[in-house]
């Protein structure tokens, strides 16, 4: 995600480091490059000019923290600014109103259908019942897409194929959710190659029958500036309440992100990160600031963690190895948890400096060798896995052949673990020793 505009401000931030006192002059070639970085990133110019006036205003009247060297200063103010810009807080949805209502709307090919599914998906999850309705009357294929990702998802769809009044179908969907229970309408409606006229006099009669509390524009993020101005457009039409970004994982370089909210005054509330229904993250201002700025996501790390991990295994796995009682079965266990938290890749990015770390080591090598250890450790028995020492050599070579790698890998693992398992020894008697130390003072 936006690994250009990631890279080319860390290149800016290094004339700050280090730097003993700040003027104007001495800032100027960093605050410069910032300015490069976001043009480059198709930031809109008024945005980007506001942004390094406020940026340079607040660095020269800052009072100098004596703890904190200047430079790094101006960083944590780059950093401000970048959350006021995209929004300072995350913008919920407005899921009020029986049923509630949600109006998607955007250009063709935006991602309109495929973000219906995944807000579907998540409302879902979180323990509504939504009912997808297909409301674009112009594309057959439209309504079965949505019926395929109804499908997919377990979640119902009203399609009327054939019906050509995008009113009468609103009115059969409110029907339909009030006799089947379903308590939030995400409506997909008709998208167009450009914005125009029929378009908007139909859009804005679905909106007055069915006053929905939110119109989320979803807009495609690889179309930068483009992008912004779509929303303008749609925004006077229908005063939308929100978008949604989508293809963020794809070549968006920022500029739409870091825009919309300055020109268009609406905030983002979602961001698509990939074609996959689950594909979809809530956006929060401060967690993508820390990401374009190269410091990680350890928020949302952790939050993807909490899904797959529960909290008892944490527990009990912390409790394991603290004893020195972590075996080859807990090690599959982990190893099988952390295939749950998606690719290696996407880990990697939510770390602090993980792009730069991606560009350095072989993903697909990493990739492959968690596979082979999975293996192995799956071709062992249960008992083996408890009780590793009864690994003796005719065992090696069976496990070796059941899971396709040489005796030598096998030996690697084990000699890897036994390794690990000293260390985790090794640190529990040094924990229990500071614990006893800061009883004792
Ligand atoms: P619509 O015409 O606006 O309904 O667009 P679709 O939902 O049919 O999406 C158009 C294409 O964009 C499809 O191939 C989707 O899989 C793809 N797409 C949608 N959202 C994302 C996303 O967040 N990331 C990526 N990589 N592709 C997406």
């Amino acid at each position: 995600m936006f690994e250009s505009l990631t890279s080319k401000l860390q290149n800016a931030f290094r004339h700050l480091r280090g730097m003993g006192k700040l003027t104007e002059a001495n800032m100027a070639d960093a605050l410069r490059e910032v300015r490069i970085a976001l043009l480059d990133a198709d930031v809109h110019y008024k945005v980007a000019r506001d942004f390094l006036d406020r940026v340079k205003a607040k660095a020269l009247g800052q009072e100098v923290i004596q703890s904190v060297q200047p430079g790094q200063q101006v960083i944590k103010i780059i950093y401000d600014e970048l959350v006021a810009l995209l929004g300072t807080i995350h913008a919920d949805l407005d899921l009020g109103g029986n049923p509630a209502s949600i109006l998607m709307v955007g250009l063709h090919g935006s991602g309109k259908t495929t973000t219906s599914g995944k807000l579907a998906r998540l409302l879902h999850k979180q323990g509504r019942q939504p009912l997808l309705v297909a409301a674009d009357v112009y594309r057959p294929a439209a309504m079965d897409q949505l019926e395929t990702l109804g499908r997919q998802l377990g979640i119902p769809t009203y399609a009327p194929r054939g019906e050509k009044d995008v009113l009468a179908i609103a009115r059969g969907a409110l029907d339909f959710a009030r006799s089947h229970n379903r308590n939030v309408l995400i409506f997909d409606t008709a998208g167009r190659l450009q914005i125009d006229e029929p378009l908007v006099q139909e859009l804005v009669r679905l909106r007055d029958l069915v006053h929905p509390r939110e119109i989320l524009l979803v807009l495609d993020a690889a179309t930068g500036q483009e992008a912004v101005n779509v929303a303008t457009h749609f925004d006077q039409a229908l005063h939308i309440t929100g978008a949604i970004l989508t293809k963020l994982d794809g070549d968006a370089r920022g500029g739409a992100a870091l825009s919309f909210r300055a020109v268009v005054g609406k905030p983002i509330k979602f961001v698509g990160t990939g074609e996959k229904l689950d594909d979809l993250e809530p956006f929060h201002p401060e967690r993508m600031a820390s990401r374009i700025l190269g410091m990680g996501d350890i928020v949302s790390l952790v939050e993807k963690a909490a899904e797959a991990v529960s909290l008892e295994d944490a527990r009990r796995l912390e409790e394991k190895l603290r004893k020195g009682q972590f075996t080859l079965e807990d090690f599959l266990q982990q190893l099988r948890q952390m295939r749950k938290l998606g690719p290696l890749e996407n880990i990697m990015k939510l770390l602090p400096g993980g792009d730069e770390a991606l560009q350095q080591i072989d993903l697909a090598q990493q990739e492959k060798e968690l596979r082979r250890m999975e293996a192995i450790l799956c071709a062992m028995t249960p008992q083996e896995r408890r009780q590793p020492h009864i690994l003796n050599a005719s065992r090696r070579f069976r496990i070796a052949r059941g899971s396709g790698v040489t005796v030598r890998e096998v030996n690697d693992l084990l000699k890897k673990f036994n390794q690990m398992q000293e260390m985790m020894k090794k640190m529990g008697r040094f924990q229990k020793l500071m614990a006893r130390m800061g009883g004792r003072m």
